[in-house]
């Protein structure tokens, strides 16, 4: 360093440094000099890429050619020192001949920047969901291509942009790390780790849009995906591969819906994913607590995009969860994904849209917003044999205000699924839970991939609970019924006792068949309703214990004999007379 005291710098560039960068040259200069130094600002228009500054006879050349320049001297010492003279002399050779080539590299000046939206001059052949570089490495996504401009949205720290800030394209889409590793882990949309587990190891990057299976690569809908639920195992059977709405007001058990489906995948070779979107981090915790102390975190993983992460996080996350199961759809795993919930990912979406300019339509929601969750949920699928025969079973959650399925985001999602578990609150505050509305929830493929014996045993359980619901209606305000109808309402009355059901209590198979033809027989017909609960749990136990064979033959092969059928009904009839 020379003795003389410096005390003012000049700083060559072609654009003038932001107040970010100015402040980090700054510091620069105090941790070097340990002074005060005027710091002046000279155009240079010749430096296309980075800045040179000079402190006296000093010179920092931070423009691209120097940074090169400093690390070809670099390796040339590295490989000088390590081999002394005898080793390697050709690729000295080649180090020393190196000179950077004229590769053209396309970038973009920053023209507006603000609430994780950053509109960019200059690219014009950046493609839709292309991975931006910012300076100071930050990255962004294209969201909208304009004529003469592109908006991006930002993923990390906007305060280091500022207008006219340079940007690089990448020519790579938007993706995230996936494998193996990520089971049994908490991560944000970019697939970066928030339990404080320390780093995953991926096994691949995929992209967070790609296109959905086409039908040559599909097959029919064939397995049961078992939620566990009496209620919607018998009467709205979910397949594999299949994509039921859960839907409903706020706090009406739409949630713990899904998590007892994931509880109930236990041992059953599936893999699930769920992805939060906009909920509050202390609820997350305790997910992940729960689903620990129920032995299903070993096999899930959660993408949680939480009310205070920014917009932009939020609208990717379900595209993310979405392309980790698709890794393991791929290698003919079969995988439960839930959404929890799409109502707000609109949400996120529209406030980025409204920042993006663009006209809204029905509700402020941009003209889109069903090509937003339409191609999401095309990605659920259930591959063909040749493909690995895996599958992705997508469980959407979709919030209503005040029960209302009329609304555009419901009404969307509605028409894209294949059928909907409506929740109510009014049943949920009368204790019926879950709350499942029986006349309007729908499954409209999984009934092809419920198992025989689960066919067989619902029989008549739909229409039984339909008649009662009207009878119900009918007979509210009369005193004097006759013995039929009494018996009538008495037994739907039961039946609605029989379906609830405890949280994270999930029914394997057999116990299911059991309650049912039991139940359709009339067994609880005289039993007091508010102990049909604990007489469930006697009688399952009682099997549970003295018939365990028909227990086990009817989860192996999923068949019911009639001769089971009839040892059921005479098993249960016993345990009634005799109580054993
Ligand atoms: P939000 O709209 O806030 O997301 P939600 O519809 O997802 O709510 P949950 O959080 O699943 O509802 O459930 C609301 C409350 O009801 C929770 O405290 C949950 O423990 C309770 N609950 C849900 N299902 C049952 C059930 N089957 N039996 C008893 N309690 C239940
Ligand atoms: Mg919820």
């Amino acid at each position: 360093m020379n003795n003389d005291k410096v005390t003012a710098s000049v700083l060559y560039s072609a654009l003038k440094p932001s107040e970010a960068q100015e402040g980090k040259i700054k510091d620069f200069l105090k941790s070097k000099y340990g002074e005060d130094i005027s710091l002046e600002w000279v155009e240079d228009k010749t430096l296309t890429d980075g800045f040179r500054l000079e402190v006296g006879r000093e010179v920092y050349d931070w423009t691209n050619a120097g940074r090169l320049e400093q690390f070809k001297e670099m390796i040339l010492n590295a490989v000088g020192k390590k081999y002394s003279d005898n080793v390697i002399p050709l690729i000295r050779e080649n180090i020393k001949d190196w000179s950077p080539k004229g590769v053209p590299s396309e970038y973009g000046i920053v023209t507006s920047i603000g609430d994780g939206i950053a509109t960019v001059s200059g690219l014009k052949s950046a493609t839709y969901g292309e991975i931006l570089i910012f300076s100071e490495g930050i990255r962004g996504m294209v969201l909208d291509l304009r004529e003469d401009e592109i908006g991006c949205i930002l993923f990390d720290d906007t305060d280091e942009i500022a207008e006219g800030s340079r940007v690089k394209r990448t020519g790579r889409s938007a993706g995230v790390p996936v494998g193996n590793d990520f089971l049994g882990r908490v991560i944000n949309p970019l697939g970066v780790p928030i339990d404080g587990k320390g780093d995953i190891e991926a096994d691949d990057y995929r992209a967070i849009e790609s296109p959905a299976p086409g039908i040559i690569e599909r097959q029919p809908v064939n397995r049961p995906m078992e939620t566990g639920i009496l209620c919607i195992d018998s009467m709205f059977p979910i397949g594999r591969g299949q994509r039921e709405l859960i839907i409903g007001d706020r706090q009406t058990g739409k949630t713990a819906i899904a998590l007892d489906t994931i509880v109930n995948q236990k041992g059953k070779d599936v893999i699930c994913i769920y992805v939060a979107i906009g909920q509050k981090a202390s609820l997350i915790s305790q997910m992940v607590t729960n689903l620990k102390k129920h032995g299903a975190m070993d096999y899930t993983i959660i993408v949680n995009a939480s009310a205070s992460d920014a917009a932009p996080i939020q609208y990717i996350a379900p595209y993310s969860g979405c392309s980790l199961a698709e890794y393991f759809m791929h290698q003919g795993r079969d995988v439960l994904i839930v959404y929890d919930d799409l109502s707000k990912h609109a949400i996120a979406y529209r406030s980025l849209s409204l920042l993006l300019d663009r006209s809204p339509g029905r509700e402020a929601y941009p003209g889109d917003v069903f090509y937003l969750h339409s191609r999401l949920l095309e990605r659920a699928a259930h591959l063909s044999d040749e493909l690995g025969g895996g599958s992705i079973t997508a469980l959407p959650i979709v919030e209503t205000q005040a029960g209302d399925v009329a609304a555009y985001i419901p009404t969307n999602i509605i028409s894209i699924t294949d059928g909907q578990i409506f929740l109510e609150s009014e049943l949920f505050f009368e204790g019926q839970r879950p709350a499942v509305n029986v006349g309007l929830s729908v499954s409209r493929v999984g009934g092809d991939a419920q198992t025989k014996a689960m066919k067989k045993s619902c029989g008549s359980l739909r229409l039984d609970l339909a008649q009662y619901r009207e009878m119900e209606v009918f007979t509210q305000f009369s005193s004097d019924l006759d013995e039929a109808t009494q018996k009538q309402l008495t037994y739907g009355h039961g039946l609605m006792y029989l379906l609830r059901q405890k949280q994270y209590k999930p029914y394997s198979q057999h116990q299911q068949v059991i309650l049912l033809i039991a139940a359709l027989n009339r067994y609880f017909m005289d039993v007091p309703v508010k102990e049909i609960g604990d007489e469930i749990g006697r009688l399952l136990e009682y099997f549970e214990m003295y018939h365990s064979d028909i227990c086990s033959r009817i989860d192996s092969t999923g068949l019911i004999t009639d001769d089971d059928r009839k040892n059921i009904l005479n098993a249960a009839d016993k345990f009634k007379k005799e109580g054993k």
